[in-house]
């Protein structure tokens, strides 16, 4: 008997909706995407997203589709507005920002009851565009579709990406480069400056208004609270300070942490210059226009509070200032305490005991002073043996000074005896947690270049490799590797 498991809406029977086009017209504008002048073509496409609105992945070989996804045609129910915002940006208030280039088509509700916004990026001008010129580029596009799908194999919560669609248009950059739609899916895309604005601009009731409205939609269970806006607060602090943490333990910086790139679910949002760290660098700054290293990976942490603190000021016409001062206080506990669950398991430690900080920042600072890659040190370190005659000679090959890790290694062997680990269950478990295959900005580049000469092939390859990032691939050895001497150099700035 053959089972239907396959997901089988079609172009005409996806169904959008749009709720957000039903609030107050003070929260967004509405218009139609423009397509290209150019015919678009489908560079890639993902059949885990269209997983997630019951998409059959045949529809994808429609000629329609990738016009469809580049705003060529529209379905019912779609009721494309591009979303007002504001937010901080290196620190400073700009008091208005929104949708720039990119446009909400609408929400799809799949079977399971699940509500997702389908945003398209690159969709041209809106009143919000500013300076810009509303269009993504192929390169900015690729980054962020294979990035976001790499966050989403590692376990982080991040938006999706259902497919990316090419054109020839010139678009004008540092380079003459070609313009490309990003088709995003998330939750929503209300973002920490979604608040931002309604509070400086004083419209307080808009304010409650879009408050009831996400709460109403992405936190049911509040809505009965008597003091539901605090406590949407409160899950946003914990969201974000456990998201944050998962950045760091896998090593990623997100390059832009304004507030108008803070997602109120607590998911990674808005890929730009982003980057994960090859040879550990704590201090490393992935955004080649952050001169003063304010958004450098050791400084997630603490711009997450900030972040959170400026969200708790827009919210204060909502909530009593103590409760929100009390929620801000609870991040760092939680951040710090989700990142010490999380670099345990990296260390395949299942105990938790006093002195793991510092062995854990022991090892960190060892990994900093040799230029030890953190994805591959933390992979290899699962094969760590107890009890070997010539100890561990795989790792030892990582660091300069070998003595230095041995002493190291000597703390660590007693601590995994003290638990009685035993290294083959720890190899399993570590493995789980410490991936082998993350999107290195040379990786990414490689899949760049190729697309920018028409060949898709590497984007595709990327993609299923990086959504099961925890597994040896036959044959993907490679793309474990760290940067080549050209790769350790891609500048990636937020011009994109
Ligand atoms: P981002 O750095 O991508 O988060 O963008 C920050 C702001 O600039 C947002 O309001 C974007 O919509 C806007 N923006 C970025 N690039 C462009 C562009 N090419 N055209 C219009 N607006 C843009
Ligand atoms: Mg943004």
């Amino acid at each position: 008997m053959v089972h239907r498991t396959m997901p089988r809406r079609t172009l005409e029977t996806l169904t959008f909706d749009n709720s957000y086009a039903r609030l107050p017209g003070a929260f967004y504008a509405k218009l139609n995407p423009a397509p290209f002048a150019t015919p678009p073509y489908l560079v890639s496409f993902n059949p885990a997203a269209a997983e997630l609105i019951d998409l059959d992945p045949e529809q994808a070989k429609r000629p329609e589709f990738a016009g469809l996804f580049s705003g060529s045609m529209l379905v019912p129910g779609m009721e494309p507005l591009a979303m007002l915002y504001s937010g901080h940006q290196f620190g400073v208030y700009v008091p208005q920002l929104g949708d720039g280039r990119a446009i909400l088509l609408g929400e799809v509700r799949n079977d399971r009851g699940e509500k997702w916004d389908l945003h398209l990026k690159g969709a041209g001008l809106t009143p919000f565009s500013r300076e810009g010129d509303g269009r993504a580029v192929l390169r900015s596009t690729i980054r962020e579709y294979l990035c976001s799908e790499a966050m989403h194999g590692l376990g982080i919560p991040t938006t999706r990406a259902l497919c990316l669609v090419g054109s020839d248009d010139k678009v004008y950059r540092e380079q003459i480069e070609t313009g490309a739609m990003l088709v995003r899916m998330a939750p929503s895309h209300v973002r920490f400056g979604s608040f931002e604005i309604l509070y400086y601009r004083k419209q307080h009731e808009q304010l409650r208004v879009l408050a009831d409205y996400v709460i109403a939609h992405h936190f049911p269970h509040l809505v009965e609270s008597l003091d539901k806006y605090a406590r949407f607060f409160s899950e946003v602090v914990e969201r974000t300070a456990k998201l944050i943490a998962q950045w760091q333990a896998v090593g990623w910086a997100h390059g832009v942490m304004n507030t108008d790139n803070m997602s109120i679910h607590g998911i990674t949002l808005d890929y730009g210059p982003f980057g994960f760290i090859d040879d550990y660098d704590p201090g490393f700054i992935c955004n080649h226009s952050d001169h003063n290293g304010r958004y450098a990976f050791n400084q997630q942490p603490y711009i997450g509070l900030w972040n959170l603190s400026c969200l708790a000021q827009a919210l204060l016409p909502l909530a009593q200032k103590e409760e929100l001062k009390a929620a801000l206080d609870r991040y760092a506990s939680l951040c710090e305490g989700r990142y010490m669950e999380l670099m345990r398991a990296k260390f395949g430690l299942i105990e938790t005991k006093e002195e793991d900080a510092s062995l854990i920042q022991d090892f960190l600072a060892l990994m900093q002073l040799h230029k030890v890659d953190y994805t591959n040190l933390f992979r290899a370190l699962g094969r760590f043996e107890t009890g070997s005659v010539t100890p561990n000679e795989l790792l030892r090959e990582f660091f300069l000074d070998r003595e230095s890790f041995d002493k190291w290694a000597r703390r660590y062997e007693s601590r995994l005896r003290e638990e009685g680990s035993r290294d083959e269950d720890r190899l399993v478990r570590m493995n789980r947690v410490n991936p082998k295959y993350v999107l290195r900005n040379y990786l990414a580049q490689t899949a760049i270049e190729k697309a920018q000469q028409k060949d898709f092939s590497e984007i595709d390859r990327l993609l299923t490799l990086l959504q099961n990032p925890y597994s040896d691939q036959p044959g993907m050895d490679a793309y474990a590797a760290p940067p080549p001497n050209w790769g350790k150099h891609v500048s990636v700035s937020c011009s994109s």
